[in-house]
């Protein structure tokens, strides 16, 4: 049985996760952290999650609950989730982070916990969208070099904060390194006013911010003649959920590394 504790309970995917733990056989909930001073903690969990009494209260010090849990699961923001990791680090626990927008620099200390952490690092903790990435794998090198142009367009709910998605970066990397183009040179991130025409090689994005979208990525390749496009679609955040879930328990096992969820899928 795993013991899974939850930071940034409070949050959508928060709450989601409580759901997805309490229905998991295998991982039992050992904790959730809400912001420093938050007037949920003390909260029970279920309540907050909505799917009844759990008789674990919401706290805000991971100090607090240190010895109840082996794995955290952390969706929140990326200060926070460094933050959380250097605690891991110090106290020989696991960690599955979902958080997005790290910057490079962000990036770069995450990686410097991999010989030190048991760590699952992935954008995008979704089954369907992991099998995408390998689609999208297949594609770019059978296409990207034949002129198909390639176009990632992403739409998420109006809360969003990042953009483009780490989803619609994920996607794009994966094409850059199948076509060895990195995609610092080849992104294109923006197009407005007279940016001229399209070069051959460059690899497309465009972002859309609306209403309650919960995740929708499509991976478009034109050329003359014909359209591919491969679509996934989140209806339920608790897809996201229901991965981090699986990405604890099978983290649970391992040693100091960091992994992706090709890797806890079984893909890689
Ligand atoms: P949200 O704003 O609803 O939730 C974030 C929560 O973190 C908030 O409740 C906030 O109070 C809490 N928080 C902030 N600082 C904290 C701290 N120091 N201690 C404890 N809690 C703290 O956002 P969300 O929609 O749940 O998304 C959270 C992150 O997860 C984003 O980066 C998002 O892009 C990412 N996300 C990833 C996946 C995936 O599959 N990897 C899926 C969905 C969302």
């Amino acid at each position: 049985m795993t013991r899974i504790a939850i930071v940034g309970v409070a949050g959508r995917m928060g709450r989601t996760l409580v759901n997805a733990v309490q229905q998991d056989a295998d991982a039992t909930l050992a904790g959730g952290i809400v912001e420093q001073g938050s007037s949920l903690a003390g909260a029970d969990l279920g309540e907050l999650a909505g799917v009844g009494k759990q008789g674990v209260m919401a706290s805000d010090s991971l100090a607090t609950i240190v010895d109840d849990f082996d794995v955290l699961i952390d969706f929140t923001a990326p200060r926070v989730t460094l933050n959380n990791l250097a605690f891991c680090a110090e106290h020989g626990k696991r960690i599955v982070i979902g958080t997005t927008g790290l910057s490079d620099d962000e990036q770069a200390e995450l990686d410097a916990y991999r010989d030190r952490v048991p760590l699952v690092f992935a954008p995008n903790m979704s089954v369907g969208v992991n099998l995408t990435l390998k689609l999208l794998e297949t594609a770019a090198k059978a296409l990207g070099d034949e002129g198909y142009d390639i176009e990632v367009i992403e739409s998420h709910h109006r809360h969003k904060v990042d953009a483009p998605s780490g989803t619609a970066l994920k996607m794009g990397e994966v094409m850059a390194d199948a076509l060895e183009r990195p995609l610092k040179e080849y992104g294109v991130f923006e197009r407005v006013g007279q940016c001229g025409p399209r070069s051959d090689d460059e690899i497309g994005f465009a972002t859309v911010r609306a209403g309650d979208i919960v995740g929708e990525h499509t991976v478009m390749f034109a050329t003359e003649g014909e359209r591919i496009e491969i679509t996934h679609k989140a209806s339920s955040r608790m897809t996201f959920a229901k991965g981090a879930v699986r990405a604890a328990r099978w983290l649970a096992e391992r040693p100091a590394g960091r992994y992706d969820m090709q890797d806890v899928i079984g893909l890689s």
